[in-house]
């Protein structure tokens, strides 16, 4: 079921009313906010005016929706990254993020709090391990905690877990920053592709180093070049900026091939204006402080395909 219709119904049960009555109201609310806001965020403005709380509850994963606040969730921990240090207005900070997952679905939960990284730092919380989570807060489609958020490790077993990423079918308009989409959507602009130099073991960028390139990890290394290309994508609702690396741009061309200037041009000329389905892991880009999209697998709309589909589902 889809996490609007569960909301729909949970709210339903809670106050007593029709479910058509709810969904009548959502709309009203979505049209009085002239479409700002997604029908998800509606329906949690239509729960909060009829005093339902989802706070201190537990709730399953697919539960979970963006803007809520003191989620409780349990979830078995299927990636672990590791702690990234970084520096912001001269403060040096941490951050840590997993990926947990019960029976319903799974989510990324992003730790701020230095007591609760540490946790990870001693392994006090591994890959593998149930976790059970109190006062944490749902920002797009993550989990944040922080200080007053609680982490513990469960004794709960949970053996079936949902470990598939999760893809939402969702128009750009209604895409939030953690959420792995699936859109369709018309190329409306295309930049400059990029090359730029990374190292042949670990595929991280390298630093030109006298005549030579070196990793921060291999040391010096003969860097291969890859490729990075950007587009806008435009689905009627939105329009987003596209990032694609080396394996998504060899779906559409031999990436060598953006290095001639001619084959580029042409290339160009024929992607724009395409329409295509386009699958990623949508980011919130620090320097321009906007979402764009890293693309995972681009696919052109074959129209006459799609027609052949709809013929046979008929
Ligand atoms: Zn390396």
């Amino acid at each position: 079921m889809e996490k609007y219709e569960l909301l729909i119904e949970k709210i339903s049960t809670a106050s007593g009313l029709e479910v058509s009555e709810i969904e009548k109201r959502v709309e009203e609310k979505k049209a009085k906010l002239s479409g700002l806001i997604s029908k998800e965020g509606a329906a949690q403005i239509i729960a909060a005016e009829l005093g339902i709380s989802f706070e201190d509850q537990d709730l399953k994963i697919n539960e979970l929706m963006a803007g809520m606040r003191k989620v409780n969730v349990i979830g078995k921990i299927i990636n672990l990254f590791p702690v990234r240090e970084f520096e912001k207005n001269g403060v040096k900070g941490k951050v840590a993020n997993f990926v947990i997952a019960d029976e319903t679905g799974n989510t990324r939960v992003v730790l701020w709090d230095l007591k609760h990284i540490s946790m990870i730092e001693n392994e006090e919380i591994k890959q593998g391990d149930v976790v059970s989570i109190k006062n944490g807060s749902t920002r797009d489609s993550e989990i944040h905690l922080s200080g007053f958020s609680e982490i513990s490790k469960s004794n709960e077993v949970m053996e079936n877990v949902k470990t598939e990423r999760e893809v939402n079918e969702v128009s750009l308009v209604d895409a939030r920053q953690g959420q792995n989409v699936r859109i369709r959507g018309i190329v409306v602009q295309i930049f400059q592709p990029r090359f730029y130099s990374v190292c042949p073991e670990c595929n991280k960028k390298v630093i030109a180093e006298g005549e030579g390139f070196n990793c921060a990890e291999h040391g010096k290394v003969n860097a291969k070049e890859r490729g990075i290309l950007n587009f806008v994508l435009d689905d009627a609702t939105e329009t987003m900026r596209v990032v694609m690396f080396s394996d998504q741009i060899n779906l559409l061309i031999p990436e060598e091939d953006l290095k001639d200037a001619e084959k580029a041009m042409a290339f160009r000329d024929d992607f724009l204006g395409t329409e295509v389905y386009l699958s990623g892991l949508v980011k919130r880009n620090q320097l321009f402080n906007n979402l764009e999209i890293v693309a995972s697998n681009v696919e052109k709309v074959d129209v006459e395909k799609l027609i052949v589909e709809l013929e046979k589902a008929e």
